[in-house]
């Protein structure tokens, strides 16, 4: 396989971009080896700038789940384009996709777009912050949500894999607001609202974790959030944003039947163009302006371009709800009989291969992971023209442009790694 494109790219990115890309993860930093450049992609499939094919399990890190370029999103962004691109105001669009968020999670009451899931969760702490009067918030190790200043404690994802346990550049006093706890631990929860109660402003977290790999909660904790924000007064804050139309069309929160006071999305509402979107209980949401007195505003927001493909996205999947059943069954198939010495967790169509006999269920077990012999097989696997992503502590997604050819190559190269 040629990466002689790649190379050159790489090297003239890192003279002009941070590490040559714009997100850390896509530089490969925890499996080493050269990044590769993509010229293209199509329903399951990437091409490098070598012309390599790969097998896609990325999906641009979770948005892709008709697969690249389809059909009635490419349809949609391209109609978008005939009217104009951005308009600073209002437009029917962006009330027609919050009705078809709202109808899909009925705890989204009323909603309000924004550009990226950062912006999504840092408007709901906000707002979270404002209805309670309260600063405090608790977050649990190893989830991510975004970049947000006082979410970057413990914050999974890109962090774990470089070994970044606090980001430089965050004052201690926004941190200090921040509670982190191991997820999946009742006891400490319950320790945490004993002793901070009454300052909690929220409790935020991913209902499927994907950003330590793919974690799930256990009925015992969904429940004592639950209860516990409810007795103190605090809000429960659902991060929808990986989980949101990935692991049921009604995400998470319709899995676990929870009704969360505030949710927030991104990724798939966007159709793979950049969006978020927070939201909830409507007296919670009346406090944001122009109603009330929380400020959250954004130059592009509800942008046309991004608001059609979400809205096409998420009106092919209210059309065809049987999606979710048939990723059921090719993800089931392709995680079967997992190899010795692997762990492998999943939710629908997110699944993540931990290298560790250990059951991973919070972020200390997720790092008893063998992380070099993850990288090991990442680059085995990608010789064999399969992308996975190019970290152990993140999910792998399908989609359903992926055939049952591709499961079954893909199997093939997964177990010829062990058998070597
Ligand atoms: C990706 C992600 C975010 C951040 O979204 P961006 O669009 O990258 O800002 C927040 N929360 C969760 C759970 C995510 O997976």
């Amino acid at each position: 396989m040629t990466t002689t494109k790649s190379e050159a790219l790489l090297a003239r990115g890192q003279r002009i971009v941070p590490g040559g890309v714009n997100s850390p993860v896509r530089a490969f930093r925890g499996v080493g080896g050269t990044p590769r450049f993509m010229a293209k992609a199509n329903g399951a499939r990437l091409t490098d700038a070598d012309g390599n094919e790969y097998i896609d399990y990325i999906g641009s890190w979770g948005p892709m789940l008709l697969g690249h370029r389809h059909p009635e999103v490419l349809a949609a962004i391209e109609d978008a384009l005939t009217i104009g691109t951005s308009f600073g105001a209002p437009t029917e669009r962006e009330i027609e996709l919050a009705e078809e968020v709202q109808d899909a999670v009925p705890s989204m009451e009323m909603i309000r777009l924004v550009n990226s899931g950062t912006e999504a969760t840092m408007s709901a702490l906000r707002v979270a912050r404002g209805f309670t009067g309260r600063d405090l918030t608790i977050k649990f190790e190893g989830c991510y949500h975004g970049h947000v200043d006082s979410l970057l404690v413990k914050a999974g994802s890109g962090m774990a894999t470089l070994g970044i346990a606090d980001t430089a550049g965050v004052p201690k006093a926004f941190a200090d607001t921040t509670i982190a706890l191991p997820y999946n631990d009742v006891p400490s929860l319950e320790a945490a609202f004993a002793s901070h109660g009454a300052s909690i402003a929220a409790v935020i977290l991913e209902p499927v974790v994907g950003n330590m790999g793919c974690v799930t909660p256990t009925p015992a904790f969904l429940e004592a959030l639950q209860a516990l924000t409810k007795k103190h007064g605090a809000l429960l804050i659902f991060d929808e944003v990986m989980t949101g139309f990935r692991v049921a069309r009604g995400g998470a929160q319709q899995l676990f039947n929870i009704k969360p006071d505030l949710s927030t999305f991104g990724k798939i509402i966007g159709g793979g163009l950049p969006i978020g979107a927070y939201g909830g209980r409507a007296e919670i949401m009346h406090r944001v302006a122009p109603v009330g007195n929380v400020y959250q505003a954004g130059t592009l927001s509800g942008n046309p371009l991004a608001v059609s493909a979400g809205l096409a996205m998420l009106r092919h999947i209210r059309a065809n709800t049987g999606l979710y059943d048939q990723l059921e069954i090719k993800a089931a198939a392709l995680c079967a009989n997992p190899p010795k010495g692997v762990t492998v967790n999943r939710v629908g169509s997110m699944f993540t291969f931990f290298f560790t006999e250990t059951k991973v269920v919070d972020y200390e077990t997720a790092k008893t992971c063998d992380t070099a012999r993850f990288g090991k097989f990442f680059h085995h696997l990608l010789a064999n023209g399969v992308y996975f992503p190019p970290a152990q502590f993140e999910a792998a997604f399908l989609s359903t442009a992926h055939t049952d050819a591709d499961i079954a190559h893909t199997r093939a190269a997964v177990h010829a790694f062990f058998d070597a």
